[in-house]
């Protein structure tokens, strides 16, 4: 017998697939409602990726906010002692980040704010919290 992954009930007839955030469930009929009816592989997939693109934009939406409200005064000193410390160029840490060396050296200039998901690169890889 095929049971119903929510209420454990037996499942007379054909099953139902849905989604609850990124998991798959088979599941009765009444359960349905639960979850996004899965229609096909296709729309699961598409489903799939949209529900991580939208956590991944609040995410990064997320620190940028944190950042604004926490940066430290200093942050362009810190990242570039922090760098140094790392015996990196600022060529050398752009490159690490993807990001152009231009754009560095504002950041440490502290003409502009870096944004959460490049502030998360220079963190990653310096090592360094810039977050009170
Ligand atoms: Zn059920």
């Amino acid at each position: 017998m095929t049971q119903c992954e929510i209420c454990g009930a037996e499942i007379k007839g054909a099953a139902q697939y849905i989604l609850i955030g990124s998991s798959e469930l088979r599941v009765c009929k009444s359960c349905a409602r639960y979850g996004t009816i899965v229609v096909d592989k296709k729309a699961k997939a598409r489903l799939l990726a949209k529900s991580r693109v939208k956590s991944e934009s609040r995410l990064y939406a997320q620190m940028d906010q944190e950042i604004e409200e926490g940066m430290v005064e200093d942050y362009g000193r810190k990242i570039k002692e922090a760098r140094e410390k790392a015996g990196l160029k600022q060529a050398d840490l752009a490159k690490r980040i993807n990001e152009k060396q231009s754009l560095l050296r504002k950041i440490e200039n502290e003409e502009i704010i870096p944004s959460g998901e490049v502030m998360e690169k220079i963190k990653r890889v310096l090592n360094i919290s810039l977050l009170c």
